[in-house]
């Protein structure tokens, strides 16, 4: 059977769900094979043999830390040559944050396929792995192949489940020769983010958005409650973003974040086009809006005509008594 190579995004060894999310789809086109880089690469290893990683590459170099995306990238190309001497290689997987697309374009180009970015899912026909995307503002969905060469494809999070499939996750030392680019810009600083204690945003299984409805800052403490009584994350429009009532980080849109999490709450959000290019691949959307006419109500599984200051209390409340 062909190997798929999966980038893997963790943290000091603590291995990120939509990784997870992407074994899932590496299985059904061939063997995963993991690679983890920098600092903790190698305590990634017990997870993803959890997940199905038969086998899984590691490099621990401080070179991944220092330095921005290249050494990842020489990393990658090395990991391509090595599977695809042995082997066979159907594809390479590759996490949708902005760095790991980043990553992708480069190693295409370097191993000269193409990259197709910000599938929602991934399959295989007996002509090699097929993508969906979502386009024009999730107006389509078309499916795409690369034809040339090994496939490079970004999987945006919450595009496939996190399944247990144990496999032997043998690991092995990765044998990385930096290019002379490798250590052209170097990282002087990081500043680490304040930490809600909520989900991130492209990452949640549920998103919890306020827009113009919300009416003013202090008023998505409402917002807030019913994603803290949820586990969810917090989302916003731009009309909410552009009147400082919520940060930029937490736009959700063309010029925002792109998510697709299980269940979407839109409270007080009119659905403009530009709102729904971020959202609408959600599988569940739930919104409350005082408008029966409001547009995002064309594109709901579930809506609420009502005034939020009403309902998401109401909703919050009645969550808390359910879970006890
Ligand atoms: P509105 O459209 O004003 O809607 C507010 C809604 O709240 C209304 O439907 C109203 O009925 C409802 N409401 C009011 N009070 C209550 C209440 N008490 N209870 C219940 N409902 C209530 N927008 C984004 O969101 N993300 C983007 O990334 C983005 N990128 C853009 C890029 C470009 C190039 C452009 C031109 C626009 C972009 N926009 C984006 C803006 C977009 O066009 C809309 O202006 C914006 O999404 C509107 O935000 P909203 O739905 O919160 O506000």
């Amino acid at each position: 059977m062909a190997e798929v190579l999966v980038y893997v995004d963790h943290v000091d060894g603590a291995v990120r769900k939509p990784t997870l999310e992407l074994l899932t789809l590496a299985r059904r086109i061939g063997d995963p094979v993991a690679v983890a880089l920098g600092a903790g690469a190698a305590n990634t290893a017990a997870t993803l043999a959890e997940h199905g990683a038969v086998k899984v590459l590691t490099d621990e170099a401080a070179e991944y830390a220092d330095y921005l995306v290249v050494p990842k990238v020489d990393a990658l190309q090395a990991a391509v040559e090595a599977v695809s001497a042995a082997g066979s290689l159907a594809a390479v997987l590759v996490p949708s944050s902005a760095e790991a697309k980043e990553i992708a374009a480069r190693l295409a180009l370097r191993i000269g396929s193409g990259v197709i970015t910000d599938a929602v899912d991934v399959e295989a026909d007996d002509k090699g792995p097929v993508a969906t995307q979502s386009v024009f503002a999730a107006s389509y969905s078309t499916k795409t192949r690369v034809s040339k060469g090994t496939p490079v494809i970004t999987v945006k999070p919450n595009s496939a489940p996190v399944e247990a499939a144990p496999a032997a996750g043998t690991v092995e030392a990765l044998s990385v020769t930096f290019s002379a680019q490798a250590t052209g810009t170097k990282v002087t600083g990081r500043t680490p983010r304040e930490s809600t204690g909520r989900p991130e945003l492209t990452e949640a299984a549920i998103v919890v958005s306020g827009g113009r409805g919300v009416n003013g800052s202090e008023n998505f403490s409402i917002i807030e409650a019913l994603a803290d009584s949820l586990g969810a994350a917090v989302g916003a429009s731009r009309a909410a973003v552009d009147a400082g009532w919520y940060p930029h980080t937490n736009q959700v849109g063309q010029t925002g974040k792109s998510v697709s999490p299980q269940l979407y709450i839109a409270n007080g959000i009119s659905g403009a086009i530009q709102h729904r290019a971020g959202m609408q691949t959600s599988k569940t959307i739930v919104a409350v809006n005082k408008d029966a006419e409001a547009p995002i109500f064309d594109l709901v599984d579930y809506g609420v005509v009502g005034d939020l200051f009403e309902v998401v209390p109401q909703l919050t409340e009645e969550i808390k008594t359910r879970k006890g």
